[in-house]
């Protein structure tokens, strides 16, 4: 469990935390909020990069603030939105093993959970390919890959499907289901709503430097998301006029209204 209990920062003296609680256990988390809210600066204090100016944050029982980040790093992944910008290896497989190498760990383990992380993000194949060469959903999954093969327990996804499209943000979206399925907690911080309804367990909403909401997603998609510069899925808005109720997926929708779900597919 990650516990962020009172948290205050301030960059150049100007507050941008301004005391936030939160927990991330085994489940997809959506980190949501207008710019600026603060959602990025929260994300860095749970792998360390940033340290609490008052108030802490406990990974796994561990305070941030006695931890570097490397050793943080083992039980927090961090995917960095634009990812892209990151690789500096001559191939896939060399950028994914690069982590694992500078743990120490010898050459068969470091091999080991290259092969298992490309695997997990569907890459496999794709070692001796060059990172600039891939698709912008290929580059995405790679980052993942190279965040995983730390092995770390919970994973920051920072917009991870920003500028993919239908094809790429799928692929994404199946990983992280799959990540999910394999235990780890995953903090998903996006704009995009229908990714809320789509995979998230929980929702917390910053606004200002302060959660004002924690809480499930039906009851997040009860407040005017519009507000906070947020979006309302059409799907949602599609049931509430059918008179549905909260519905998750398209064919819940079909199946509450009872129409024909081949139309679907
Ligand atoms: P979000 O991720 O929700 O868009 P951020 O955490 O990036 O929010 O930013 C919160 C506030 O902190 C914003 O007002 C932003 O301008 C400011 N900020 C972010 N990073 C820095 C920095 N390195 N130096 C100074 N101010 C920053």
């Amino acid at each position: 469990m990650i516990r962020v209990e009172n948290l205050h920062f301030a960059y150049n003296e100007q507050e941008v935390l301004r005391g936030i609680d939160l927990t991330l256990g085994e489940e997809v988390l959506a980190l949501v909020g207008p710019n600026g809210s603060g959602k990025t600066t929260l994300a860095k204090h749970l792998n360390g990069l940033l340290k609490p100016e008052k108030g802490r944050v406990l990974v796994d029982g561990l305070d941030t603030r006695e931890h570097t980040v490397a050793e943080l790093s083992r039980k927090v992944g961090y995917v960095f939105q634009n990812p892209e910008h990151m690789f500096f290896e001559e191939t896939v497989f060399n950028e994914v093993a690069f982590g694992p190498k500078n743990l120490g760990l010898d050459k068969r383990e470091v091999e080991e959970r290259v092969r298992w992380a490309l695997k997990a993000v569907n890459l496999e194949g794709f070692e001796e390919r060059a990172p600039y060469s891939l698709s912008g959903g290929e580059k995405q999954r790679l980052a993942i890959a190279c965040v995983l093969a730390m092995r770390p327990k919970y994973l920051i996804l920072d917009e991870p499907t920003t500028g993919l499209d239908l094809k790429a943000e799928r692929s994404v979206v199946e990983v992280i289901k799959f990540l999910r399925k394999k235990g780890h907690g995953i903090l998903l911080i996006t704009h995009d709503m229908d990714l809320v309804l789509e995979l998230a367990e929980r929702v917390v909403l910053l606004n200002d430097g302060r959660n004002v909401f924690d809480g499930s997603v039906e009851e997040f998609f009860r407040l005017n998301v519009e507000e906070y510069g947020l979006e309302r899925p059409e799907l949602l808005v599609l049931a509430e006029k059918l008179g549905a109720g909260f519905v998750r997926s398209a064919e819940e929708l079909v199946g509450r209204v009872g129409g024909d779900l081949s139309v679907l597919r």
